[in-house]
């Protein structure tokens, strides 16, 4: 049966503390620090997409200057908070680390990024200063990661940002879209309110743009436009049962518990999830959490094709939730209009397909799972309409890579609009991206 209030107040608390708990003492990070090889030519710092000098930051923790290890990781990720939470940096900069070719523990590079960074919020140090004002404005649309980036970038530079965000809070995947014992919502505010704490940024909430807001508008009143809307709606199944009462898209679901809190989101006692990405773990570990009896992820294909890493997938194997390798859902049945039963097909693997991945084939056999809920965590697909509406060329935003420009003049877009969707981190380089193919538009550089 699908209901909420499903647990006490204490055992919410207890399921959605924080995952990875930060340093006790500064002894322990500096600890870890000195463990560090300094490395010249780091593969860590190559393979952050923000380009961190890691092993700039991790000496000024072991020399005990803090401050200056915060400004080198916001210098180059002004989201080097959140991210130092949500990053999977067992496939990014810890999977780097040289230590892990003498099958050594990897220096933990996020925790420490968390240290200085948090200690920065904490105690409110201002790391940068605007330039004099440039007279120039910008508008920016969606307070995600993107959009926070390049805000933060032009108003360094001088230049006035104002942001329209639809939601009521900033942070934008950040704050909704991720599982709440990574980061808490009380972070995600704090995050923005500490990257817009340099001033000339101004965010304007419950301000939809197509609805509350026109390109046109936009235009007209400012110098710039920049788009980081984000990804779209979760994609359909399109299977028969999809509209039955208990299916539900996995980012609503996310969102819900993020924005309602945990005790108001109903969860069922015996949920799948389809899907192996990300958001479907988020899903998956937080209707566990939520207080569901059974939760069984479902992904076409097999473990070396999931798109989560093996860290994540870690965490639903902890959590108790099972996966059923290979198979795809084919229709759900349902009575009384509520969902009963999902019918998957057995796959098999054939041939590459374009990702470079091999693709599932339907062996022709089936098996059903008695469920009361379904979550859909089959990735999202972008904004048609809105892009249609905006008159936008393409399905997607489709940029000029070296300018990050969109088909009407003055306008740029990057992050998940673009990539269609892609990490927390890689959003933030592409609001560093955007910001200065806009700086180089006003002939600000
Ligand atoms: Fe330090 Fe590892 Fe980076 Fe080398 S690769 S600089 S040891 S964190």
């Amino acid at each position: 049966m699908i209901k909420h209030n499903r647990l006490s107040s204490e055992q919410y608390a207890e399921n959605f503390s924080d995952i990875h708990p930060p340093y006790e003492n500064s002894t322990a990070a500096k600890v870890d620090a000195n463990r560090c090889l300094f490395c010249y030519d780091a593969p860590c710092m190559k393979s952050c997409p923000t380009s961190i000098d890691v092993p700039k930051f991790i000496k000024q923790i072991a020399t005990e200057n803090i401050k200056g290890s915060a400004k080198t990781i916001f210098s180059s990720n002004i989201m080097g908070a959140g991210c130092s939470k949500v990053c999977p940096v067992e496939k990014l900069c810890e999977g780097a680390c040289v230590y892990n070719l003498l099958e050594e523990e990897p220096i933990p590079i996020a925790k420490l990024q968390r240290y200085s960074t948090e200690m920065a919020m904490k105690e409110n140090w201002q790391l940068f200063q605007r330039k004099n004002s440039t007279g120039k404005k910008v508008a920016i649309v969606g307070a995600g990661p993107a959009g926070l980036s390049c805000a933060h970038v032009l108003s360094r530079e001088g230049i006035d940002v104002t942001i329209y965000e639809k939601e009521s809070k900033g942070g934008g995947l950040m704050t909704y879209g991720i599982a709440a014992y990574k980061v808490t919502p009380q972070f995600c505010e704090d995050e923005v309110n500490y990257i817009t704490s340099i001033g000339g940024i101004e965010i304007k909430y419950n301000q939809e743009l197509g609805n509350d807001i026109s390109l046109a508008e936009l235009k007209r009143n400012y110098d710039a436009v920049y788009l980081g809307i984000g990804v779209g709606v979760a994609r359909q199944l399109e299977i028969p049962g999809e509209k039955l009462e208990g299916v539900v898209d996995a980012i609503e679901f996310i969102y819900d518990i993020r924005s309602k809190g945990y005790a108001s989101v109903p969860v069922g006692d015996k949920v799948a999830v389809i899907g192996m990405g990300m958001t479907a773990i988020d899903a998956a570990t937080q209707a566990k959490r939520l207080g569901a009896k059974e939760v069984t992820m479902l992904y076409r294909r097999t473990e070396a094709e999931m798109p989560c890493t093996k860290h994540e997938l870690d965490i639903a194997m902890l959590d108790g939730c099972e996966v059923i390798w290979l198979a795809a859902p084919q229709k759900i049945k349902g009575s009384a209009g509520k969902v009963k039963q999902l019918v998957c097909s057995k796959m098999k693997l054939g041939e590459p397909d374009a990702s470079g991945r091999r693709s599932p084939v339907d062996t022709g056999e089936t098996f059903t799972l008695d469920v009361d809920m379904i979550i859909k965590a089959a990735g999202q697909t972008p904004y048609e309409k809105l892009i249609k509406k905006l008159n936008i060329q393409h399905s997607k935003f489709k940029i000029t890579i070296e300018n990050c420009a969109t088909n009407i003049r003055g306008v740029f877009a990057g992050g998940d609009a673009v990539n269609g969707g892609k990490e927390v981190v890689d959003a933030v380089q592409a609001g560093k991206d955007g910001a200065a193919a806009i700086l180089k538009f006003l002939k600000l550089c």
